[in-house]
């Protein structure tokens, strides 16, 4: 390379000019993630800024010379999949350049035998659902983002999905990858079931949100789809019931595929955010599946239905459970299409004065029904109303949507982001985790050190170890 060349000459002559995209417009588009205004107050918004370039590299080695040339030239590097993220862990908050990946969106080989998947990190999950069908294989990880989530960003982020009971996050399917470390050297992590061989080093890149290194390349474990797969759908007279009916499905040893519980109280929401949200007020609602084998998934069911009923369920239509499944990526959907109409945010743009939050939880399953006790006197408090409460995949994943309203946005933003705080750091003082999905970004990052304690000092010295610079993802999950 020439020594006068600028910058975005440079990165041209390493993903070509195409690929280097500095229009404002675009680097506006990649200045937010799905991590919307309407949330509580996180750290670091004031310091979000737009890329300097977004490039969009092809293939492992153009990422390898991206990285080398951005550490020499000291920019940050944020890599970004289908910014579907909501904790704004793809946004930059420094002078760097954006490394998208849905350019390496390759399906390299599906291995029927091995049930093994190896894909480019930039394949979106929808697409990679659709070729495993057409085999007879099924990807297992299936979150309401699935239309637009990319493989990379799921693995960045250790996400969850509706089958997760059974299959369970998308790290736990990762067998192998390739990624590129902060000095654009390239690791190859071998794709293996079961290894003991020291730590396995793909746990470095699992859930790190892109602070340790780009993830170019993945082999997962898939799964045949299931010879049968039956739903049931049951009403709770309350959420303590329903509770305990799901402790029972797992003392006895059900091994559900969906688990989805809730209930939610829109009663008090103004009619003008009703009608933006899509949701209606429901009683406590078990969602549940069962998939694998005929004969043994009927006993199953059978037996689950018998637990609901003890604790005075009552069954609902087949065709409310078919249509729970079949809707299960509408939100998704939505915020593809809000993102394409220019919006950033992955609820509707509401008025700055209303605030919705959300807080998804990993607590023991015995703290459950006192934590959500403690969940309303917090928000009460506060002058904040939660209007759904919920369970995903296992009895200890918790749930709880909060809403808040102030004469200003200033007031609304104080009360929603005091009670988030208390709500979270609440299940932190209980042993539990302050989030078992979406991941830290900088929504959460004020909240890590009072979670993993030295583990943030050790995750540090590891970071400081790779990234002398800091030029990875800097400032994200509070490293
Ligand atoms: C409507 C909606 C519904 C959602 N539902 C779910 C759900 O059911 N379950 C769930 O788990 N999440 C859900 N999410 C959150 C989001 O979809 C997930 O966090 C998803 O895994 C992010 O993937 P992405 O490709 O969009 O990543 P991005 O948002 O682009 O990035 C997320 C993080 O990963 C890093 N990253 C991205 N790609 C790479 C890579 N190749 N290598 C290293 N780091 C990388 C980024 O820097 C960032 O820190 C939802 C989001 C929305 C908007």
């Amino acid at each position: 390379m020439k020594d006068d060349m600028s910058l975005g000459e440079r990165l041209a002559s390493i993903v070509g000019s195409s690929n280097v995209l500095i229009e404002d417009v675009v680097k506006e588009r990649y200045s937010r993630d799905a991590l919307g205004p309407h949330r509580g107050y996180w750290q670091d918004w004031a310091k979000i800024t737009k890329p300097e370039a977004v490039v969009r590299p092809k293939t492992t080695s153009q990422v390898s010379a991206v990285v080398r040339l951005c550490a020499a030239e000291h920019r940050a590097i944020i890599p970004w999949g289908g910014g579907s993220g909501l904790m704004g862990g793809a946004v930059p908050i420094e002078r760097g350049i954006v490394v998208d990946l849905r350019g390496m969106n390759q399906i390299l080989a599906v291995k029927e035998d091995d049930r093994m998947a190896v894909v480019e990190a930039g394949v979106v999950l929808k697409d990679l659902e659709a070729q495993l069908n057409k085999k007879g294989l099924m990807l297992g990880h299936d979150p309401w983002s699935l239309p637009v989530a990319t493989v990379g960003g799921a693995i960045a982020t250790n996400g969850l999905g509706y089958l997760g009971a059974r299959y369970g996050s998308m790290g736990e399917q990762v067998l192998g990858l390739v990624a590129v470390l902060p000095n654009g050297q390239i690791i190859t992590i071998r794709a293996v079931p079961k290894t003991s061989t020291g730590p396995n080093l793909k746990e470095l890149f699992v859930g790190s949100e892109g602070c340790f290194g780009i993830v170019t390349e993945a082999t997962l474990k898939v799964f045949p789809i299931p010879e049968e797969r039956l739903f049931c759908a049951v009403e709770f007279n309350s959420f303590e019931q329903g509770f305990k009916a799901i402790q029972s499905l797992y003392v006895l040893g059900l091994k559900p595929a969906l688990l989805d519980f809730g209930e939610r109280d829109v009663s008090f929401l103004p009619p003008e955010v009703r009608a933006l949200l899509h949701f209606e007020q429901t009683a406590p609602t078990l969602y549940i599946a069962f998939e694998g084998i005929q004969g043994e998934v009927d006993i199953q069911k059978n037996r689950a239905n018998e637990i609901c009923f003890r604790y005075e369920g009552r069954e609902l239509s087949d065709q409310k459970a078919q249509e729970f499944w079949e809707t299960r990526h509408e939100a998704g959907d939505r915020y593809l299409e809000a993102r394409e109409r220019g919006e950033v945010s992955a609820w509707p743009n509401l008025p700055p004065h209303i605030k919705l939050d959300f807080v998804h939880v990993s607590i023991s399953p015995s703290e459950v029904l006192g934590y959500r006790r403690a969940c309303q006197e917090i928000t009460t408090k506060h002058g904040v109303n939660i209007w759904e409460f919920g369970l995903w995949n296992r009895p200890e994943l918790f749930s709880v949507v909060m809403f808040a309203q102030g004469g200003t946005e200033e007031e609304a933003l104080a009360k929603m982001t005091q009670a988030v705080d208390e709500v979270l750091t609440k299940a932190q003082a209980l042993g539990g985790s302050m989030e078992y999905c979406h991941g830290i970004g900088l929504r959460l990052a004020h909240l890590m050190e009072r979670e993993l304690g030295e583990g943030l000092d050790v995750l540090k010295k590891i970071k400081r170890a790779l990234d002398p610079e800091d030029i990875m993802n800097p400032g994200k999950m509070g490293l």
